[in-house]
């Protein structure tokens, strides 16, 4: 006795007909018909955007790059130290990605920080360099700068 498969588009009852044993769909339209359907659950469904995960990476990457030339310009152990915002840049530093900001509640000063290295700008292309090693503690504090 033959089996008579229906068509896997969920929107249709056709028979799939003669043609090949794996055949699943009565037409091409219905197979790319079933195909955006599928496409479309996924997305509901919550399915991973493919872009997420290399963009998170490359955000890491540029924080991770930003601390270390702030650590290579500003050495030591809780130090301060103003440079030229102009070699921050020749070094490639990203003012785009900071892990946090902080205003000073006395002079509202506006620090930006990857992880334990802040900085704030200054007048006449200057910036001015913190390592503030007690960031390192977690829960982070308020107000630490
Ligand atoms: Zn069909």
């Amino acid at each position: 006795m033959k089996e008579i498969r229906i068509c896997a588009n969920e929107n249709c009852e056709n028979p799939v007909g003669s043609g090949r044993s794996d055949k699943k769909f009565c037409s091409d339209e219905c197979r790319s018909e079933q195909n955006n359907i599928d496409k479309k659950k996924k997305k509901v469904a919550g399915a991973p955007d493919p872009r997420v995960e290399p963009y998170i990476e490359a955000v890491q990457q540029e924080l991770l790059k930003n601390r270390h030339i702030l650590a290579t310009c500003c050495p030591g152990w809780d130090t301060t130290k103003t440079i030229k915002l102009s070699k921050l840049k020749d070094m490639n530093f990203n003012l785009r990605y900071f892990t946090s900001e902080t205003e000073k509640s006395d002079s509202g000063t506006i620090y930006r920080f990857c992880f334990e290295y802040g900085y704030m700008f200054l007048p006449n292309d200057k910036i001015c360099i913190v390592h503030r090693p007690e960031l390192l503690n977690y829960p982070p504090l308020n107000g630490i700068v």
